[in-house]
């Protein structure tokens, strides 16, 4: 069973260095147990985070410890009558070939309704993060107008495609013409601005001339304060992530428009999508009928390579190397 474990914390951007991989033999199940078989891993912004030794919403991830990390898998032998041997589930398994559960957090994949990197992505957290990012902590109501950044991501592709089945007119930010050309082509985007093209500010001025009710922010830094410039009256900033400032080794400084907020009776509102796991069902039945339907279009990025192309395919993410959802191959069965 070979694993990824934590060799040393970085300082900035994750490298060779911060991990190692591990051997040792495949875990069998105890009572009320399975042991899964790891097809496809998660890579996710957030891991960067929690390698930090830094009081956060979930604690470190420990040196020597396996990378942290959701997946889905084939259950390979069970003591758990939930899960039985044959099943797909999805749950926190880590950067691995093989992981023991309990069966806590994890989830019974239909394959049916979408293949099993599907459930990683628009079914899987990302999926849940722009549905309750949006409607919960943005309060989208049809006619607004939506920002989001990050937007040919995982959470920012979902995200787009719910603003506009609920009649908004929405806007994206991502990096270069491809990207773009996809959110306004394929995905149904109002406009996409390519930030790497050009300042943010003059683009997002002619793309939404009468200001923004929603910027769904995934990136922070100079994108945060461009858009925090354009908000209207009562809007809201739904606080999703900050990738851009993932890596600094220095603090970052804080948005200069921040009075904006004031000037507009704005809120900005931080969110964690782990919180919203008691509505989860409301969530995945509309992102359901959503795929089922056609409404919205998945997209998932899969990388092969197994547990030893993790340290490199993680940091995709930071070169902006991945359209849709990042995905791993770990092992074939
Ligand atoms: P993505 O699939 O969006 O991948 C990250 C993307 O970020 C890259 O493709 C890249 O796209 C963009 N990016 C990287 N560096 C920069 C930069 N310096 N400036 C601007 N854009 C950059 O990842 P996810 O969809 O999984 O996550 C998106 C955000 O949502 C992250 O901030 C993540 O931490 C957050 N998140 C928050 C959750 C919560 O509960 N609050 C849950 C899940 C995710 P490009 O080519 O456009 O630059």
């Amino acid at each position: 069973n070979r694993q990824v474990r934590l060799a040393k914390r970085p300082i900035g951007r994750p490298d060779d260095s911060t991990w190692e991989i591990a051997s040792e033999p495949i875990p069998d199940p105890s009572d009320g147990e399975f042991t899964v078989q790891v097809d496809y891993a998660s890579l996710d912004p957030a891991m960067r985070g929690w390698l930090d030794d830094v009081k956060s919403y979930v604690p470190p991830v420990q040196i020597g410890e396996v990378m942290r990390a959701h997946a889905v898998g084939r259950v390979v032998a069970s003591r758990n009558r939930q899960f039985p041997e044959g099943q797909l589930v999805s749950g926190q398994f880590g950067i691995q070939e093989f992981a023991v559960s309990d069966g806590r957090g994890a989830l019974v994949v239909d394959e049916t309704l979408a293949p099993a990197p599907t459930w990683l992505g628009a079914l899987g957290f990302p999926g849940m993060t722009a549905y309750f990012g949006l409607t919960d902590v943005g309060k989208l109501e049809k006619g607004d107008v939506v920002l989001i950044s990050g937007a040919a991501g995982a959470v920012g592709s979902i995200a787009g495609q719910i603003a506009k089945l609920k009649g908004a007119t929405v806007i994206g930010i991502a990096g270069g013409r491809e990207k773009c050309a996809w959110l306004t082509e394929e995905l149904g985007f109002d406009a996409a601005i390519d930030y790497k093209a050009g300042p943010v500010g003059r683009a997002l001025r002619a793309a939404a001339p009468d200001g923004i009710d929603i910027y769904f922010d995934n990136v922070g830094g100079e994108i945060l304060d461009a858009a925090l410039g354009r908000l209207r009256k009562n809007a809201r900033v739904a606080l999703c992530g900050a990738i851009s400032g993932y890596n600094a080794t220095d603090p970052q400084p804080g948005p200069s428009r921040y009075l904006s907020l004031l000037v507009n009776r704005a809120s900005m509102t931080g969110f964690i999508v782990f919180d919203y796991l008691d509505r989860f069902a409301e969530g995945m039945e509309a992102m359901s009928d959503w795929i089922r339907s056609g409404d919205i279009v998945t997209r998932e990025q899969v990388e092969s390579g197994g547990v030893e192309a993790f340290g490199r395919t993680l940091t995709m993410l930071f070169d902006g190397a991945n359209t849709g959802k990042l995905v791993l191959k770990i092992s074939d069965n």
